[in-house]
């Protein structure tokens, strides 16, 4: 069911619960009323009806039975009975035998006094009459209600009118209120239909800018920023990492092309192949930094996280480095707050951590002139952390912000090999691991990043 339809349905039906609970208390209290002011009219008459034949002497049942023909104040369909003490009785008005009276309610109304009862259409009053002289006289009169009860229906068929009426306005004020209502979010859905991969610039209307629906459409618009950024970046990505791929690949096939040019000597097919296993390493270490990037990128990665040692992490990072340059130098410290083994311990994948490591280590070593990178392990609070400090030619401030992105590399490469993966790979492994990375560099002075994990 649409929201439209479900608002119009709860809007009508709480108005025709309010209707209704009204319409019914209005018919009660009014047919309360009839019935209490019907009692009493029939009541006053009941009195009146005694007194003149009681306490009036020159009035006889005769003489009353005359005045009471054509009495205006006579109640429609009347019938009285007078008994006295002993239930003879002394008067009877009214079509004959209309009226079922006995010895049991006699002395019931002698009893209580006031008796009320109806049979069918006909409501009745049990009345006790008494004289200065004690004697108690049982009247009972009846009557039908004819005016009371047909207003009372008259007043039934308007309300119910009324309720009718009442309910299909505000079906209809209901339909067009949430039509109303809804109609910024139509225009929501409608703009949203026209988004798609190859156009995200679109954004969605936000109105005024206050309300939920503003606010709706304003949280998706900042949902749709980031998702243009990821998908650009995503684009720029596969662009970069085709041409990464290719330009390798270009210098193999045409190294390979020179070499098939004409016939060489042994030394110069050596030379070529040494070259072209140079270029096919560094393909090679590409292809595994894009792989383990993409790896990185999927939350699965956490599940195979253990109780780990991050010293040793570092040595073997360290060791790593030794065996593929031996002109690089990796001086590993401890801070003093490293009082024992069990403060080494972090949870996560150590062939990750390595990675990591050894990606700033050789970075250390690769932009500075001395080729050598201090390494050092400290405690700050609950986390452990790990600071790789250089000497060397630093990073330009311009720089900084892009150093974490895929394929960036800074004004200071120089020649100096790359592809600009590094960085983007430490710091996802560093966030898969719950860790913060931070930089801190200054031109020709040096470079220190630094890595916090919380201690398991
Ligand atoms: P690559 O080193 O392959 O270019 P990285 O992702 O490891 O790629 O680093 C990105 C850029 O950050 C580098 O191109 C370089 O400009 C800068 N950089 C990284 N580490 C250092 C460092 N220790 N000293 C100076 N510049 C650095």
């Amino acid at each position: 069911m649409s929201i439209r339809n479900k608002l119009t349905y709860q809007f009508i039906l709480l108005t025709a619960l309010l209707l209704g609970v009204s319409t019914v208390a209005i018919y009660i209290a009014s047919s309360k009323f009839r019935q209490d002011e019907f009692y009493q009219r029939l009541e006053s008459r009941a009195y009146n009806t005694a007194k003149l034949l009681i306490k009036v002497e020159e009035i006889d049942e005769t003489l009353l039975k005359k005045m009471e023909e054509d009495s205006p104040i006579k109640l429609p369909e009347e019938a009285i009975m007078i008994f006295d003490y002993k239930d003879s009785l002394l008067y009877a008005d009214g079509e004959e035998g209309i009226m079922k009276v006995d010895r049991e309610l006699l002395d019931q109304i002698r009893l209580e006094g006031n008796l009320e009862f109806k049979t069918g259409e006909r409501e009745y009053l049990g009345y006790l009459f008494t004289d200065d002289r004690f004697d108690r006289f049982a009247i009972v009169i009846s009557a039908i209600d004819i005016y009371g009860k047909s207003k009372l229906a008259n007043l039934l068929r308007v309300l119910l009118i009324v309720l009718g009426i009442g309910l299909i306005v505000v079906f209809m004020v209901a339909r067009l209120y949430a039509e109303r209502a809804l109609n910024p979010i139509k225009g929501i859905v409608e703009e949203v239909s026209e988004i798609s991969g190859d156009d995200m610039s679109i954004r969605v209307d936000a109105g005024n800018g206050k309300d939920e629906i503003a606010q709706l459409a304003n949280a998706f618009n900042n949902m749709l920023d980031r998702l243009e950024i990821v998908f650009k970046a995503q684009k720029n990505f596969i662009a970069n990492a085709s041409h990464e791929m290719r330009t390798p690949l270009t210098v193999i096939s045409g190294q390979l092309e020179v070499i098939l040019l004409k016939d060489r000597t042994s030394e110069e097919y050596k030379e070529g192949i040494k070259s072209v296993l140079e270029d096919l390493k560094n393909l090679n270490q590409t292809t595994n930094r894009l792989l383990l990037l993409a790896q990185t990128s999927s939350e699965q990665t956490k599940g195979v996280y253990a109780k780990i040692r991050l010293d040793d992490i570092v040595w073997q990072a360290s060791s790593d480095l030794y065996k593929l340059k031996k002109d690089y130098q990796v001086n590993v410290s401890f801070d003093d707050a490293l009082v024992d083994l069990e403060s080494f311990h972090v949870k996560g994948n150590d062939q990750l951590l390595k990675t990591a490591f050894l990606n700033l280590m050789e970075n250390g070593c690769k932009y500075s002139n001395d080729h050598s990178i201090d390494v050092e392990l400290g405690k700050e609070g609950k986390n452990i952390t790990v600071v790789f400090h250089d000497n060397g030619i630093g990073i330009a401030q311009e720089d900084l912000k892009y150093i974490f992105e895929p394929f960036y590399r800074g004004h200071n490469v120089e020649g100096r090999r790359g592809h600009g993966l590094g960085l983007s790979l430490v710091k996802r492994i560093t966030e898969l691991h719950e860790g913060t990375i931070t930089v801190n560099s200054e031109k020709s002075k040096g470079t220190s990043f630094k890595l916090s994990f919380p201690a398991a």
